[in-house]
């Protein structure tokens, strides 16, 4: 039940891990994490308790500087690796906590553009639709503005896409999510406890706000897509 973002300068996967572990006290039944390794987009996923996502690491290591997390509580579809997110469609990876509400109506729409589903979950259609746009020869940032603006529901959610890596496409509604400002990095998380060993400035999102993150800047944008100017505060957590 908690989100992650990381554009580094270090490895991401030990501080996606670490920043998940900060919002175990949600509860969740499943974790996964997805990195961008030379431009290349990979994920790891796993049932049950984050030392299992851990040590799937450790046999199977996903290298890069860029990547998301999340820890799952499952809505729809039952805990497993498959319905684990980050789920994947294409060059799309997306974590999601929340409901989408429309899925059904959103499953129906990629099923006349003979786009087929593989998961029980709601989420999986956020990275289908998002894929679908890139098809459509959209950029990653235009192609998440378009899906965003179709979902109905409660979200946290977060964007990577293969052969980016130095861009993060964060929205909310209904959940918190925030911004962390680093020295030429930048995080997402659902809240600043999860941010805190990397950074005290943070932005909070405001309801129905996205955002574009680069490791330099912040763009974040209201629901009818104009500029948003959202404050930067400095908050005190022990770590
Ligand atoms: N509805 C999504 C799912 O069941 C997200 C659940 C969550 O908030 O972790 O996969």
């Amino acid at each position: 039940c908690g989100i992650v973002g990381v554009l580094s300068n270090h490895e991401a996967a030990p501080i996606l891990v670490d920043a998940l572990k900060r919002l175990e006290y949600r509860g969740y039944d499943s974790a996964g994490i997805a990195t961008i390794n030379d431009l290349k987009l990979d994920r790891r996923r796993a049932v049950g308790k984050l030392v299992n996502l851990s040590d799937l690491l450790v046999h199977e290591p996903l290298a890069g500087k860029a990547g998301i997390g999340h820890t799952r509580w499952a809505t729809h579809g039952a805990p497993s690796v498959d319905n684990a997110h980050p789920h994947r469609a294409g060059r799309v990876a997306v974590v999601h906590n929340g409901i989408i509400e429309n899925f059904k109506e959103l499953r129906e729409f990629l099923a006349e553009k003979d786009i087929g589903y593989s998961t029980d979950t709601d989420t999986e259609t956020i990275a289908l639709l998002a894929q679908y746009y890139l098809d459509e020869g959209l950029a990653p940032r235009d192609a998440a503005e378009q899906t965003i603006a179709r979902l109905d529901g409660a979200y946290a959610l977060c964007f990577l896409f293969d052969g980016e890596d130095n861009l993060l496409i964060a929205a909310r509604k209904g959940s918190p999510l925030a911004i962390g400002h680093g020295e030429g990095e930048m995080f997402v998380g659902s809240d600043a406890i999860a941010l805190a060993p990397m950074t005290d400035r943070i932005t909070y999102l405001d309801e129905g706000d996205w955002a574009v993150v680069t490791r330099d800047s912040v763009e974040i944008r209201d629901a009818n897509g104009n500029i948003a100017n959202r404050d930067m505060k400095v908050i005190q957590i022990d770590t």
